[in-house]
């Protein structure tokens, strides 16, 4: 492992050819820092991206085509796929993917199907293409059984298409789904959902929301941030707090979802929540059911201290990671990395130094995820 001049390894950073890591710097970022070769947990990272040619070429094919010209989380799509070193490692599901988990000592990565995925494709082609997309996937968590699991893609577009796909991938094995956030503007607390809803219940497949930018991204991107400084976890957080005003958790009480990036900044605001949620329950939400007012069972709260997990993905920061453990559970958050978009030796290093009790360690990088993801072996 090279070293560099402060005596720290030099880690991914010098894999990506398109320089993420200009992006380090000082302030909070982890000091200096060695991985544990013997830490008494597995890491198991649990927001770890890829994705496949055929997918790339088909979101690719439609954005030049014109056709989709406010789509922004095409155009997103379009951005990376110009970047070889960075889907390079988004493709690959083995031997170098497997060579930077054993550098930075993570036993098993979770995968998601990466942002935007294949809900901005050509409409009536995702579900073909989520079909592939499980497929690949499956077959590298047959190949790799101790090193990677899965979550399911799916084109909520296509509502009928998704129930059968969600069914069909609980049958391969995944361990989850992902979506990415907003498609087109659409959201999942919308009525004509309810069957997704439902089917990720009925086959225990817990839901990451994943972060795509935003519907409304000109507004980030004209001020030149429309991903993680706000678009992403904005339209995270819309997605979110949409499902639970819907009463989507008192219909579905099993549903369970993941949401990354520290609960997209959530959790900070739970007391709120609680406090001004009489301005919500009773009252009409005409833009999404026609104005049927719903009350929901519980404070807004229960609904993230029973049916809403979080992982730590790029969020690598004691104060916040031991706050969020300590209003929500310390069942309820997840180690992530969000390979290969954010990777960093030292902030490996730094989990190993937290300060917590072994056991809410282990829960944090091991145990939690192991539940949530119903992941054995
Ligand atoms: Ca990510």
């Amino acid at each position: 492992m090279p070293k560099l001049e402060d005596g720290s390894e030099q880690g991914l950073k010098g894999h990506f050819k398109e320089d993420f890591s200009h992006r380090v710097r000082e302030g909070l970022a982890p000091r200096a820092g060695h991985v544990d070769r013997d830490a008494p947990y597995k890491r198991i990272a649990t927001e770890e991206a890829w994705t496949f040619p055929a997918l790339v070429k088909a979101q690719v094919a439609y954005l030049e085509s014109g056709e989709a010209s406010n789509d922004d989380s095409l155009k997103m799509a379009g951005m990376f796929a110009k970047m070889p070193s960075l889907q390079e490692m988004l493709q690959d599901l083995g031997e170098l993917r497997i060579s930077h988990m054993d550098e930075y000592g993570i036993d098993r990565q979770l995968l998601l199907l990466t942002a935007p995925g294949v809900q901005v494709v050509r409409p009536g082609d995702g579900t073909a293409l989520s079909r592939e997309a499980n497929d690949i996937a499956a077959e590298a968590c047959r190949k790799y059984p101790d090193r990677f699991s899965a979550c399911a893609a799916f084109d909520p577009r296509d509502v009928e298409g998704s129930v059968k796909e969600l069914e069909r991938a609980a049958k391969l094995g995944l361990n989850g789904a992902v979506l990415n956030s907003h498609f087109q503007g659409r959201y999942l607390d919308e009525p004509q959902f309810l069957p997704i809803l439902e089917a990720l219940e009925a086959n225990d497949l817990a839901l990451y929301i994943h972060p795509t930018a935003p519907f409304n991204a000109p507004h980030y991107e004209g001020r030149g941030f429309f991903g993680a400084l706000g678009g992403f976890p904005h339209d995270v957080w819309l997605h979110t707090m949409g499902l639970i005003m819907s009463g989507a958790f008192d219909r579905f009480p099993k549903l369970r979802l993941v949401i990354g990036h520290m609960g997209e900044c959530l959790p900070l605001h739970l007391y709120r929540f609680d406090w001004m949620q009489g301005n919500a329950d009773g009252r009409p939400r005409p833009l999404i059911d026609g104005g049927t007012p719903i009350k929901l069972q519980h404070p807004a709260s229960y609904y993230f201290r029973n049916n809403i997990w979080i992982t730590t993905s790029g969020v690598g920061w004691e104060p916040a990671i031991k706050f969020c453990q300590d209003v929500l559970g310390p069942d309820r958050v997840l180690y992530a990395m969000d390979y290969p978009y954010q990777q960093s030796y030292d902030e490996v290093a730094a989990y190993d130094r937290m300060d917590m009790s072994a056991e809410h360690k282990k829960m944090l990088m091991e145990d939690n995820s192991r539940h949530v993801f119903r992941i054995t072996g």
